[in-house]
Formats: structure tokens, sequence, C-alpha cells
């Protein structure tokens, strides 16, 4: 019988960096997992891949793309997206179901996965919706696999409409028996529509204006009502995309009286404030909105004490056309990102702002446990082979015609970064180097190991 620590391949000479330090180790692979980690694994005849000079991370797991299939593949689709994925180091991404037509029923889950399965260059987790009235759904949903549920208390791209609290609170007991996490979108629609016709009738079509029209108070009520409502129902719950200062302090508050979220920043939250609508105009309007200097300084401050729990990118792509969109009020919502976290962040950490660590933790470790992803986000005995090569030191200019999406329009093109992803492995296999996406699309469908809560 093969021992057990027989490999078919073994990183060697890297810096292995975890969610809480850093060892000069080798990684010992076989059939795509890691079987070892440890001092001088190499073994004769066993092929290697030579890290030295470089750190060595779990692939990053974004819980927040919206890859655009079904109905939107003119901005992006499975294949554009993911090879995007695999050259920002992200090796797992979780699909938002905000598609044409919404992922809000099982016959529509199970097509989108038919549509998608064979198209992915990463692995791939999709949400399901949490619509007006489809709690009778979330069942079979987690049946075949759902990552977990998207609530919008707010409008955005797509057909969904925005259930009331009576819907949303079907939706989170059955998301809660089902043993899912429900991710919510949190700003109060009724008050978005109401500021956002005021500033229409006032003649406001300049791109601040998206900022005037939803003022922090509206995260903060949303946030309030949609945690009060999930600790009734038992629900486990994650806030996506939390943006202002205001918003994260009542989640602090509410922490401390007991009741249990986790709270994800975006990389545009963090790298932007309301000076860029002056530089970047539209190409910036998104959900929430940026915000101040003061609202981006919190929420590093909420990083450093360990209070944002995870950074995605909320990747959402738009045709070059739309985004070139002078009209406010005509414009769309969000912009590409999933190949660019990696390398902003190590730019941040290069600038002391944070560790190599946290990324690892923020962006990989943490949304692994929280989604359990028992395979995902740790380089450890068991774990899927996912990692990725990053020479901390690279310093580049982005030049978005590199880039692999569809539509390559960002506004972080032409920024001085400082961190560069060298090559991307997934379960094993090289799928990205040299700017290069490597392969044909292996991805696949991850599913979680959930724990049913309620017994009924
Ligand atoms: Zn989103």
């Amino acid at each position: 019988m093969t021992p057990p620590t027989t490999s078919d391949l073994v990183v060697t000479g890297g810096t292995v960096v975890s969610h809480d330090g850093r060892r000069r180790q080798d990684i010992a692979i076989r059939d795509g997992r890691i079987v070892a980690v440890g001092d001088d694994l190499a073994a004769a005849g066993v092929p290697t891949v030579d890290a030295t000079g470089l750190l060595v991370l779990p692939g990053l797991v974004d819980m927040h793309v919206h890859l655009r299939e079904p109905g939107m593949t003119e901005k992006e689709d499975f294949a554009s997206g993911t090879s995007a994925a695999a050259a920002g180091g992200v090796t797992t991404v979780v699909d938002m179901p905000n598609t044409k037509p919404p992922v809000a029923t099982a016959e529509r889950f199970r097509q989108k996965l038919d549509l998608v399965k064979n198209k992915a260059y990463v692995d791939f987790g999709l949400y399901g919706m949490l619509d007006h009235d489809n709690d009778h759904e979330i069942a079979a949903m987690a049946e075949l696999g759902a990552m977990g549920f998207k609530l919008f208390m707010g409008q955005t791209t797509g057909d969904n409409r925005c259930p009331n609290d009576a819907a949303i609170f079907r939706g989170l007991e059955a998301a809660a028996a089902a043993g899912l996490v429900v991710g919510v979108h949190a700003e109060n629609d009724h008050l978005l529509r109401m500021f956002g016709d005021r500033l229409q009738a006032c003649g406001r079509r300049d791109p601040r204006a998206h900022l005037d029209g939803r003022p922090d108070f509206v995260e903060v009520e949303a946030v309030t009502r949609i945690i009060t409502m999930a600790t009734e129902a038992k629900t486990e719950l994650h806030i996506h995309h939390l943006s202002s200062a205001a918003g994260l302090q009542r989640v602090m508050d509410l922490r401390a009286r007991g009741h249990r979220v986790t709270v994800e920043a975006l990389v545009s939250h963090l790298f932007l404030d309301e000076d860029a609508y002056d530089t970047y105009g539209n190409l910036i309007k998104l959900n929430p909105p940026i915000r101040p200097a003061a609202d981006v300084e919190a929420l590093w401050a909420g990083i450093g004490r360990g209070d944002v729990d995870i950074i995605a990118t909320d990747h959402a792509p738009h045709t070059a056309d739309e985004q070139k969109e002078d009209d406010v009020w005509k414009a769309y919502g969000g912009f590409i990102g999933v190949e660019t976290m990696l390398p902003l962040l190590l730019t941040a950490a290069a600038q002391g702002k944070l560790t190599v660590e946290d990324i690892v933790r923020l962006c990989s470790y943490t949304p692994a446990q929280r989604w359990s992803m028992s395979t995902k986000g740790q380089i450890s005995a068991g774990f899927d082979a996912d990692f990725v090569l990053v020479d901390p030191t690279a310093e580049f200019v982005l030049d978005q015609t590199s880039l692999h999406s569809k539509h390559n329009v960002t506004p972080y093109n032409e920024w001085p970064l400082t961190g560069a992803v060298v090559a991307t492995y997934l379960r094993g296999n090289l799928i990205f180097e040299k700017g290069e996406v490597i392969g044909a699309p292996a991805g696949r469908q991850v599913i979680p190991a959930r724990t049913p809560l309620a017994t009924h």
C-alpha cells in the first residue's frame, strides 16, 4: 500500500503564509490534495515547483462576485470571470443570484448549475436568492448545494424585487432550517427610492448624487432590522459590503448585546473615497456607495480590531459602453475587481495597513470557515491544493488591458502597485502563470458542509 505521504507534486522553498503566521515550508500534494506541510519534502522523481523567494498563500475565496450568467453575458460569463479570478489568485468564487432570470427556485438553480459547471477555471459556489415569495424553494436549493441565500433589502442590478419584512422573516426561518447562511445587502429600499426621487426632482445628474441619495443611516436602519430578525429566526447572518462607520458601529453595538453576525468590507470601499467621484465619475457608482474618507478609515480600523471578518470584491462587470453613461440615474452600479483584489491588498500590506496573514484570514480562511467549505482556505494536510505564489516586492503599474474580464475598465488602471500574483494552482494544477490562464476549465462546484440548525 502507498504510504500516505507519497506525493505527485512538491512546492519547495517558499514561505507558507497562514491566517496566523508564516514559515518557510514545503508542501507535498497528491491527487489535488495537500498530504503534508513541512521541511524537506522533495523526493526523487516527484516534480517540484520552486517557490524560492515567494510567499505561498492559500487560494483566495471571494464570497461576492457577479459573473452575470445567465442573461447578461454581454457583461461577463463564467469562463471570463473565473479566468480573471485565476489571474488574481482567487481559487474559489461564490456567484450571486441576481441574474436574468434570478436564481430564486430549485429549477433555476439546477439550470444555472448545468449552464456554468463546465466553464469555470476556478472552483465556484452558487448563492440562491431569497426573494419576496420563495421560502418554499429554500430547502430544495439547499439540497442542490446552495452556498447560502442572498437577500437584497435594496434594489440592485437584475429583475429582483425587494421582499417585505414578512417575506424576509419567512426566508430567514427557511434558511435557518436548511442550516445555511443568509447574506444581506443591507440598505432600506423605500428610503433609497425617496431620496433618489428628491435629488432627481432637484435636477441632480452628477456622480456624487449617488452618494447623497444613500446616506449612512439607510444602512444603519437595514442592518439593525435584519440583525434583529435573524436573531429571532436563529439564522446565520452575513452582511455583505458594509460601507459606513455608523453601520459598523451599530453592528458592534448589537454584537455587544449578544447578536451574532459576520461583516464583509469591499476592496472598493477600502481603496476609494468620495474624492474619487471627481476622478472616475459614474464608473465608481456602487451600491452601497463609495463614501467619505472617515468611513473608509472606520473600515480599516475595523479590520485592525477584527470587527470586519471578510474582504470581498463585489466583482460586478458591465460593458465598456454601459460604463460611459454620464447620467448618474441611468449609470450601472459596480465594476470589476476579482483580479485586482490581491495586488491591491498586497500593496496595502507593503504600506503597513495590514499583514499578509490578515489578507489570508480575511480573504481565504474566514470565508471558507464561515460557509463551511471543509477543504478550502488553508494550506494544511487534507485540504485542497489551492494556492497562489506571490512576489510581495514586485512593483508594477496596473494596465487594465492586461486583465481577463470581458470588459476591463477599472478605476485602478495605472495605479502603482507592490505585490504580484506569480502563479495560481487549483487542486494541484497550474491554472495561471506569467499573465496567462492555463489549461481547460476544471473548476468544480463547492458545496457547504452544512449542519441543519433546526430539527423539525
Ligand atoms: Zn454584489
